[in-house]
């Protein structure tokens, strides 16, 4: 791959359905680059921890006024952490990292993301960490919304299947054992169909963007496709 550091930075927007691969394909891209990685789904993950913690829930749905009132509260940094290599979610100062990847939060997230006001304050965060480029973030809205000019765009998608199976061996390997294919395969299509239908940037597909269906790859195919859109793209911008 091109890597020069006097080649000027690109931002790599990377949307997708839930549990395509998006976050290693980012973690992996921004690594090779020596880019910012932004998980920009922990970010909507954190909100919908503090909601759980804070009673602002009702049943399924977050309270509106109670939610808008504690926003500004709100505050979500990434801190890289070199033992682990990875940037990790901090909600008010605390690590919060493994919390947000529960089930429970899984199962909350999609209403507290469709709410316009946690939306527009999230977007606001994602623009300022991507102001001076060279950052890779994933997601549902970034090419559309985020980073409507980002360099390359990749949209990503797999079977509903393949996602769920690759999800439960995450968990697994995370300690979490209790959970079914069936459980994690609705949960995945829940999260699909609200995501895909809401009517604030919902998800889909940028039309200048880069489709990856990666249901029959290996990650070594999926690896060199990703690599050979860099090279072009960073070829293209430094011509
Ligand atoms: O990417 P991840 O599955 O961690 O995202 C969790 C949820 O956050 C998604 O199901 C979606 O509802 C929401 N999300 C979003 N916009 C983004 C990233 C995530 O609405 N840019």
């Amino acid at each position: 791959m091109m890597k020069n550091s006097n080649m000027e930075k690109i931002i790599i927007a990377i949307d997708g359905h839930s549990s395509c691969g998006k976050s290693t394909m980012a973690k992996d891209l921004a690594k090779a680059l020596g880019y910012k990685y932004i998980d920009s789904g922990a970010m909507y993950r954190a909100v919908t921890l503090y909601c759980l913690e804070n009673g602002i829930f009702i049943d399924d749905e977050p309270d509106l006024d109670k939610l808008r009132n504690a926003i500004d509260d709100i505050r979500i940094d990434f801190i890289f952490n070199p033992a682990s290599g990875i940037s990790e979610t901090y909600l008010n100062g605390r690590n919060v990292e493994k919390e947000i990847r529960s089930m429970s939060v899984a199962d909350k997230v999609s209403p507290v993301a469709v709410i316009g006001f946690v939306r527009r304050a999230m977007v606001q965060l994602q623009q300022a960490f991507g102001k001076d480029k060279g950052i890779v973030m994933d997601g549902r809205d970034i090419g559309t919304v985020v980073f409507p000019d980002a360099e390359l765009k990749i949209f990503v998608t797999a079977s509903p299947e393949v996602r769920a199976q690759r999800r439960i061996l995450e968990l697994k390997a995370r300690g979490d054992k209790g959970v079914s294919f069936e459980e994690v395969l609705a949960n995945l299509k829940k999260r699909d169909f609200i995501d895909s239908t809401r009517s604030e940037s919902p998800l889909r597909q940028a039309e200048d963007a880069m489709v990856l269906d990666n249901s029959d790859l290996t990650i070594e195919e999926q690896n060199r496709l990703l690599m050979d859109w860099v090279d072009q793209t960073l070829q293209k911008n430094n011509a």
